[in-house]
């Protein structure tokens, strides 16, 4: 396979599911929002959202939550031989 960047076509594990979006989830992240508006009920509408530090916990399917099994500490060098090994990557 030659070196470069690949679109992901993640289709989840469980093919029951059919989720096709896989998402990164981080713990220990420090998150700050823009504030736009406020409701007397103290619902907030926010703006832009950024984050700083975190770690990544685990890749799971947005869908229905299936880990992507990489073990306890999954690294993305991990999650491109997955995806590889399992035909979710198609050259950029
Ligand atoms: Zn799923």
């Amino acid at each position: 396979m030659c070196e470069g960047n690949y679109k992901i076509k993640f289709r989840c594990p469980d093919e029951t599911c059919g989720g096709e979006v896989l998402e990164e989830v981080m713990v220990d992240v420090t998150q700050s929002s823009n504030l736009n508006e406020i409701t007397d009920e103290g619902d907030i509408e926010y703006g832009d959202t950024s984050a700083d530090g975190g770690v990544v916990d685990r890749y799971q399917c947005m869908r229905c939550g299936k880990v992507v099994p990489l073990g306890d500490d999954p690294q993305p060098d991990d999650l491109f031989a997955w995806l590889r090994d399992n035909n979710m990557l198609e050259q950029a």
